[in-house]
C-alpha cells in the first residue's frame, strides 16, 4: 500500500532562491510535474530539509542569496550523509567557469541557467532524480549507509590504495535484534539501526580511511587501518551510544575482526572469517570482540568432516558401543551400564564424543547416530540372552532430536519386537534440559515409553535450568544427577548442600539417583552416606568395551558378589557360631547390624552385633510388656520392606527417628536364601549430622 502511494504521489522539488518573482515562475513552470517546497535563503532550506528529508527528491538552488548563500549551503548540507543522494542542481546567471568548479566540488550535480527554459529545466530534474535512484541501491534506505555491494566496493578501492597500513574487517552484529523487532516494533528497531549507524558517521570523522555500510539486517562493517585499541574504541563507542538511545533494555553487540593479510582476498571471504570470530562471542556476556584465528577454519573443517564422513561410518560401523559399569552403591556391584558411543576412524583412529556430538545435534544427524547406537545395544542385549546370561539393563542416550521425532515410541517398540528384548532392559536416558523446553510432548512420549515398559532415567540433572520443582511433574523412573556437583568444589559447603537436597528431594518422589562423575573414596563415601542408590564414575570403571565389560563381569562373578545370596551361606552359618572368627569380626564392626529371617512374612531376630546392642537396643528400664511391644513395632516397619527385597523390587533405605534427635538410615539386603527362607541384613547409619544439616 505505501509503495503504491508512493508511486501515485509526485516527486517533491525544494526551491531555494530569495527572489519571489523567480521562484514563482518557476513554480508556474514545474508545479503540474512535481510538489513544490519553498525556502529563501541556505539555512531555511536546511530547516525544510530536515522536517521533509525523506520526501525531498531534488533541490534546485540559487547561489546568491542573503543569510546563508548556495555555497555554504552546500558545504553544510554536504555533512549530512543520509542527505547524499538527494541531487542539488544550481540555478545560475553568470558563465563563471570558476564557481561552476567550486558548485561541483562542493557535490552539484547539475546546472541551469537563469532565465529558466522551463522544458529544459523539467527534463534535467527529471534526469537527476533517474540518477540518484540508481545511487539509491548503493544506500540502505533505513540509515543512509552504503549497502553490501557498495561497500565491498568501498572495501576493496582502500585496499588499492597505495600504502603501508594493515587493514582490519570489522564485522558487528546486535545479539538478539530480532527480539528487539518483535518486542518493540519494527519502528524501534530501525531507530536502534540509526543510532548505530549515526555513532558510525561521527566516528568515522576521526579517521582518513574508514569506510562502512550495513550489509544486512542488523550486520555492519567496517574496513579500518588495524590497531587493537582503536578497535575497541569503536566498539566501546558503539556500546555507549547504544546504552544511551536505549534506557528500557540492553543491546549487546559481537564484533568480530579479520586483519587482512591478503589484500586481494575476495571481500566476501573477509566478511567470512570476520563472521566466523563474531560466531565465538556471541551469547557471551562479557566478551563482544573476537579475532579471526587460523584454528577457527580448522574447527569449520574438522566440523565439515565429521558431518560428510557420518553416513560412511555408520556403513562401515566405526562407530563402537563402549559400556560404563553403574554401581549399585548397597552392594557395591554393578547393576548395568550406559553405552556411551565411540568412533574409530580407520585414518584419524579414535575421535572423542565431544568432537562429533556437539555438530550432530547441532544439525540433527544425532537422530540417526542414536538409534544405530540403539540397535546396536539391543544386538548386544540379544546375544547375551541367547547365550543365557542374565543381562543387567542397559541404558541408551536419547538426543533431543530423537525426542522431537514423532516416531520415536513405534521406533522403540520394533526395535525391541525384532530382538525380543524385555522392555526393561533397554533404559533410556534423556537430557534434563529437553524436558523444559516442550513440555507436553515430552510428557506425553514419556508416557508412552513407560507405559510400554521401558525405563526412563533424566540425565544430567542439575546441569541446566531446572529446579528440583520440575521433578514432581515429571514422570521419571531414576535420576541421573550431573558430575558438576562432585567436580565443582571438593565435596565441601554448597555443592555438599545441594546434592543433599537433590537425593532427598529425589527420594521422597521416589527416585532412585545415580550421580556420574564419581572419581574418588571421599566421594563415594559422602554418596553412601546420603543414601545415593547409584554411582557411575572413573573410581569403579571407565567406558569398557564390550569384551572389557564382559570380562568385568565375569570377575564380578567370580570375586561372588553377585551371587552373594547363595554363597554366603557359609558364612551366615558361621555368623551363629559366637566364638567363629566371622562371628568375632561381625562383633567388631563399627557399625550396627541385625540379621533377620524372613519366612511366609513371619520375621524373626537372629543376631544383632554389640555395636547394634550399644546404639540401639532400648533402654533397660523398660518393663517386658513395654519391650515387645517396641519390638513388634520394629517388625512391622520391617515387614514391607522385606517383602519388596524378596520380590527383588528396587528398595530405598528406609530413614528413621530412633530417639528425639537421633536419626537412622536402614539398608535392608537380602544375604542368603535357601527354599523358602532368607536372611535380611539391615545396616544402619547414623545421619543424624545430616539432618540437622538439612534443618539449619
Ligand atoms: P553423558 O551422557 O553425561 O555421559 C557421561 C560422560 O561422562 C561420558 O563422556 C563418560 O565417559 C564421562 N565420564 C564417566 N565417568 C567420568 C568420571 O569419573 N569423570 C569424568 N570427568 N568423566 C566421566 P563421553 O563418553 O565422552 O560422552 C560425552 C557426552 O556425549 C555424553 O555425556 C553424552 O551426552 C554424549 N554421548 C555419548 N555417547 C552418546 C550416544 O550414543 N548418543 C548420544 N545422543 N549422546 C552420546
Ligand atoms: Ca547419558
Ligand atoms: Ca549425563
Amino acid at each position: 500500500m505505501r509503495e503504491l502511494a508512493r508511486l501515485d504521489r509526485k516527486d517533491t522539488i525544494l526551491l531555494v532562491d530569495d527572489e519571489k518573482m523567480i521562484k514563482q515562475r518557476l513554480k508556474d513552470a514545474i508545479c503540474k510535474d512535481f510538489d513544490i517546497l519553498e525556502a529563501s535563503n541556505g539555512l531555511e532550506a536546511l530547516k525544510v530539509l530536515s522536517a521533509n528529508s525523506d520526501k525531498v527528491a531534488v533541490i534546485v538552488l540559487d547561489l546568491v542569496m542573503p543569510v546563508m548563500d548556495g555555497l555554504q549551503f552546500m558545504e553544510t548540507f554536504r555533512r549530512y550523509r543520509e542527505y547524499d543522494n538527494i541531487p542539488v542542481i544550481v540555478a545560475t546567471s553568470n558563465e563563471d567557469w570558476h564557481t561552476e568548479q567550486r558548485c561541483l566540488e562542493a557535490g552539484v550535480w547539475d546546472f541551469v541557467m537563469k532565465p529558466y527554459n522551463p522544458d529544459l529545466l523539467r527534463f534535467r530534474i527529471k534526469n537527476v532524480i533517474d540518477r540518484s535512484r540508481m545511487i539509491m541501491v548503493e544506500r540502505d534506505t533505513v540509515t543512509g549507509l552504503y549497502t553490501k555491494y557498495k561497500f565491498y566496493r568501498a572495501v576493496h578501492s582502500i585496499l588499492s590504495e597505495e600504502t603501508d597500513d594493515t587493514f582490519a574487517f570489522v564485522r558487528i552484529d546486535i545479539d538478539r535484534f530480532k527480539m528487539i523487532n518483535n518486542f518493540y516494533g519494527v519502528k524501534e528497531g530501525d531507530r536502534v539501526l540509526q543510532s548505530v549507524a549515526s555513532e558510525l558517521r561521527r566516528i568515522s570523522t576521526a579517521f582518513d580511511r574508514f569506510v562502512y555500510g550495513r550489509v544486512e539486517n542488523d550486520v555492519f562493517a567496517v574496513c579500518m587501518p588495524f590497531q587493537e585499541e582503536n578497535i575497541e574504541l569503536l566498539v566501546k563507542a558503539l556500546q555507549i551510544n547504544l546504552r544511551r538511545a536505549n534506557k528500557d533494555y540492553n543491546i549487546k553487540i559481537s564484533c568480530g575482526v579479520y586483519v587482512i593479510n591478503d589484500d586481494a582476498m575476495e571481500v566476501s571471504e573477509m566478511y567470512d572469517r570476520a563472521f566466523l570470530a563474531a560466531k565465538s562471542c556471541k551469547g557471551k556476556f562479557s566478551q563482544s570482540i573476537a579475532y579471526y584465528n587460523e584454528s577457527m577454519v580448522e574447527n569449520m573443517r574438522q566440523e565439515q568432516f565429521v558431518i560428510n564422513e557420518v553416513n560412511r561410518a555408520i556403513d562401515e560401523e566405526q562407530f563402537e558401543v563402549y559400556l560404563q559399569p553403574k554401581i549399585d552403591l548397597t552392594t557395591d556391584c554393578s547393576y548395568g551400564a550406559e553405552a556411551l558411543v565411540r568412533w574409530k576412524h580407520p585414518e584419524k583412529g579414535m575421535i572423542a564424543p565431544d568432537e562429533f556430538i556437539p555438530v550432530y545435534e547441532k544439525n540433527g544427524i544425532i537422530g540417526k547416530l542414536d538409534q544405530y547406537m540403539w540397535r546396536s545395544v539391543c544386538k548386544l542385549l540379544r546375544r547375551w540372552l541367547d547365550e543365557g546370561r542374565e543381562p543387567n539393563p542397559i541404558s541408551v542416550n536419547v538426543s533431543r532430536v530423537n525426542i522431537y521425532n514423532p516416531h520415536l515410541v513405534k521406533i522403540l517398540r520394533k526395535l525391541i519386537t525384532e530382538y525380543q528384548i524385555p522392555p526393561e532392559l533397554l533404559n533410556l536416558e534423556l537430557t534434563e534440559s529437553a524436558f523444559i523446553e516442550d513440555q507436553d510432548l515430552v510428557m506425553n512420549t514419556m508416557s508412552s515409553l513407560r507405559r510400554l515398559g521401558f525405563k526412563i532415567m533424566m540425565d544430567d540433572f542439575g546441569s541446566g535450568y531446572s529446579s528440583l520443582n520440575v521433578l514432581k511433574d515429571i514422570e521419571v523412573d531414576y535420576l541421573k544427577v550431573d558430575m558438576k556437583f562432585l567436580q565443582d568444589q571438593e565435596l565441601s559447603g554448597k555443592a555438599e548442600k545441594v546434592l543433599t537436597s537433590v537425593i532427598r528431594m529425589a527420594k521422597w518422589l521416589h527416585l532412585p539417583s545415580i550421580v556420574e562423575g564419581v572419581e574418588t573414596p571421599e566421594q563415594v563415601d559422602f554418596l553412601k552416606c546420603i543414601g545415593c542408590e547409584y554411582a557411575q564414575g572413573y573410581y569403579y570403571a571407565k567406558p569398557l568395551t564390550v569384551a572389557e565389560y564382559e570380562q568385568y563381569i565375569a570377575r564380578e562373578e567370580e570375586l561372588g558378589v553377585k551371587s552373594s545370596a547363595d554363597e554366603n551361606v557359609a558364612i551366615i552359618n558361621d555368623l551363629w557360631n559366637t566364638r567363629s572368627s566371622v562371628s568375632r569380626l561381625f562383633d567388631m564392626l563399627e557399625t550396627p547390624i541385625a540379621v533377620y529371617e524372613y519366612r511366609n512374612e513371619k520375621i524373626e531376630l537372629l543376631r544383632t552385633n554389640t555395636r547394634y546392642d550399644a546404639d540401639i537396643v532400648f533402654e533397660r528400664e523398660i518393663d517386658e510388656g513395654e519391650y515387645a511391644r517396641r519390638i513388634q513395632q520394629e517388625k512391622e516397619s520391617l515387614r514391607e520392606t522385606f517383602a519388596r527385597v524378596a520380590r527383588g523390587d528396587f528398595c530405598e533405605p528406609m530413614e528413621y527417628e530412633l530417639r528425639e534427635g537421633i536419626w537412622y538410615r536402614a539398608t535392608v539386603r537380602m544375604i542368603g536364601k535357601r527354599a523358602d527362607t532368607m536372611l535380611m541384613m539391615v545396616t544402619l547409619c547414623e545421619i543424624s549430622a545430616y539432618m540437622q544439616g538439612d534443618k539449619r
